[in-house]
Order: structure tokens, then sequence, then C-alpha cells
């Protein structure tokens, strides 16, 4: 029963908290990956702020990964200062390179955002990790080409 009603949960028109929180990784190794009151609420305003916009431009997009607790952190190799931890942060799935420049681009030109960065891994993958914090101290910090570490 609480399962349905987290799946159920909106955090904002089109995206859903299981959305935000769902992690194989942590099903498979059985980590309860629920944030707290305050962390949904970042992960609303991330939604609201970015997520929205862009879902109204680009159409659907997919979200890799959201919030993350620091177990589930460890576990994917995040860095230990993730703001993925606090639901600050989500990394937008790209079916290629010129689709995550397109995501790049307009987070640039439209939105607010602490850091964005366009990562990629060796197999060729692109993606778009994103953040922003709800106390307005954004500092807009975009980085181009940043290899992750697996
Ligand atoms: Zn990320």
């Amino acid at each position: 029963m609480i399962l349905k009603k987290t799946q159920k949960k909106m955090l904002s028109s089109h995206f859903s908290l299981n959305e935000m929180i769902y992690s194989e990784t942590a099903i498979n190794h059985h980590i309860d990956n629920m944030p707290s009151e305050t962390e949904i609420e970042n992960l609303k305003y991330l939604c609201e702020k970015i997520l929205e916009p862009m879902r109204q431009h680009f159409g659907v997009i997919r979200i890799n990964s959201g919030f993350r607790c620091p177990l589930l952190n460890q576990r994917v190799g995040g860095v230990g200062n993730s703001q993925h931890q606090f639901g600050e942060a989500a990394d937008i799935r790209c079916c290629d390179k010129d689709l995550a420049r397109k995501y790049f681009d307009f987070i640039v030109a439209h939105c607010v955002y602490d850091q964005l960065l366009f990562e990629y891994n060796r197999c060729g993958i692109f993606w778009i990790h994103v953040s922003i914090k709800r106390d307005e101290k954004n500092r807009r910090m975009r980085i181009e080409n940043y290899p992750a570490k697996h």
C-alpha cells in the first residue's frame, strides 16, 4: 500500500516521486531510497524550475537518476558531496550527443541552475547532470565534456 501511494505521488504536473527515486541498484541491494520531506521539496523545486520547462519544450524526457540516499550514492560510485543526496540533482537521459547538446543549451538559456554537466562515459553514453538549490545561491556553474569515472 505504501509503495502504491508513493508511485502515484506527483511532484509536478509530469514528474512523479517514483520516477525521481527509482533505481535498479537500490532494488537489487534492498536499499530504501526514500527522501525526507525537505528532500522531496528540493525535488519538487528541481521539477518545477528545470524539468517541467524542458518537458514543455522537448516533450517526454527521461530521468536516469534523481534522488540517491547516501548508501545508494556510494553504491553507484557518486562523489561524496553529490547533490543527488539532497534531492537537488537529476541525470537526464540523452539518446545521442546532439540531443544532449540541445538539453544543455536549453538549460543555459532558460533556467536557473546550480551545476550543469555534459557527461559521458567510455561506452559513448551521454547524459546531462543538472542541479538547483532552493536557497537562491545558485552558482550557474557549467562544465562541458565532463568524463564520468564509470
Ligand atoms: Zn548526476
